[in-house]
Parts: structure tokens; sequence; C-alpha cells
């Protein structure tokens, strides 16, 4: 029945993530612990330090992204208005594109498009996805953010540009700890397809290699002003 596949899929991830973490806190402490053992032998150089130093930052932000995972279900839904919330997050992270060289858009109306929500939670999935967007651009590139409502439903797009998703690695998407980065966490997009879920919404992707990837949120919408 429905219940069971439902808890075996959660034990399943939880082995899934217990895996992963093992995996990847055991690689950077393998190395900080022979960065040490040299230390002792009185060998000593700046860039094992620099090393140690952004081994132990890739460890923080595993563990960042996990305690969002971690993080007690209280309910702090609150009516938000996603243009202002997308606004927010265009300027977070406008420094990051222009060092990148890519232009992003936002496209909406004016009037504002409510959702209950917890912002905070809505806010990191849009900063997971564009940020992806921005990684996976070329020098150039361009996003596209767009929100509209449809019917019942708010409906978000980013829309990249840059190098795709291979077919082959598209089901692999959103599992724990997947990443094609070299300082991927490849918690992102599992984090943001568990909040967005977790708000009766879902999340669609849609890629071609080489020409650019679509992101597709799907959130039930608040209701319109004047009602
Ligand atoms: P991370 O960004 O740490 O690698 P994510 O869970 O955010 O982890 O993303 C997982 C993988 O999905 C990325 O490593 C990348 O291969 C792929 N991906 C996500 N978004 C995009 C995108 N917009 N364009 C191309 N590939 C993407
Ligand atoms: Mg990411």
């Amino acid at each position: 029945n429905e219940l069971f596949i439902l808890e075996s899929e959660k034990l399943s991830l939880a082995g899934q993530l217990a895996a992963g973490i093992a995996h990847e806190i055991r690689n950077p402490l393998t190395a900080i612990k022979g960065f040490m053992k040299l230390f002792q032998n009185g060998v000593n150089k700046a860039e094992y330090i620099a090393i140690i130093s952004s081994e132990i930052s890739r460890m923080e932000s595993i563990i960042n992204e996990l305690l969002l995972l971690a993080k007690p279900q209280v309910n702090r839904r609150q009516s938000v208005d996603l243009c202002q919330l997308l606004n927010d997050v265009h300027t977070l992270l406008e420094s990051q594109a222009i060092l990148s060289s890519v232009r992003m858009e936002l496209q909406f109306g004016d009037e504002p498009l409510y959702i209950e929500c917890d912002g905070g939670e809505i806010k990191q999935v849009f900063i997971n996805l564009i940020k992806n967007a921005i990684e996976a651009s070329n020098k150039g590139g361009e996003i596209v953010i767009s929100s509209k409502r449809r019917d019942h439903h708010i409906v978000t797009t980013i829309i990249d540009n840059g190098s795709g998703i291979p077919k082959e690695l598209l089901d692999q998407i959103g599992r724990p700890f997947f990443s094609t980065k070299v300082r991927g966490t490849g918690l992102g997009l599992m984090i943001s397809n568990k909040i967005i879920a977790s708000h009766g919404g879902s999340i669609h992707i849609d890629s071609s290699e080489g020409e650019g990837t679509t992101f597709q949120v799907v959130l039930p919408g608040g209701k319109p002003i004047g009602t």
C-alpha cells in the first residue's frame, strides 16, 4: 500500500544520505589528516594551509545544507509576494552573475503574486536554482526568470542558455551528492525539491545538452488581492 511505499522510499533516502555523508566528509578529513602528519614532520607550506582551509569550508557547506534538511518542520507559513522574493534573490546573486559575465532578467507583471510559504526556505530554493543557472552559463550567457499565475498556481521558470544536462544524466539530477562540479555539494536540488514538495508544489526540468536548461517551479497560489 501507499504508506509503505512512502516509508521505504524515505528509508532508502536516509540510507543514500548516510553513505553520501560518510563519503563526502571522509575525503576532506583524510586529506586534512595527511597534512597534519606532514606538519608534525616539520613540513610546512602555505599551499597546504590553503587546501586545508578549502576542505574545511567544503565540509562546512555540506553540513549547512544538511542542517536545512534536519530543521524541524515548524509552521512558519506566511503570505509572501513571490515577485518581491525573486527581486531579493536577484539582488543577492547580482555580483556573482556580473563576475561570470551573465545577464539576468526578471519578467513579471505589476501585480504581486502571493504564495503561502516559509519565505526563507523558498528563497533558498530560488538561490539554488539561479546559482545553478549562473554556474552552467558561459560568458555572455542569459538567464530569464519569470513568474506568473496559472489557474490556482504560481509558475516560475528559470531559463538559461548554458551547458544543458546530458540526457543520460537527467535521472541522476537531484540525487543526494550528485554533482558534475569540482566543488559542488550535489545537495542543492535534492533540498530544493524537498522544500517545494513540502509546500505542495513541484519542480520540472527541461534541458538539452549544449543549448540550455529550463527549471519550472509550480507552487499553489495564495488568494489574489481583492478577495
Ligand atoms: P551542485 O550545484 O552542488 O552540483 P545541485 O544539486 O544544485 O548540486 O545540482 C546537481 C547537478 O545538476 C549539477 O552538478 C549540474 O550537473 C546539474 N545542474 C543543475 N542545474 C543545472 C543547470 N541550470 N544547467 C546545467 N546543469 C545543471
Ligand atoms: Mg547547486
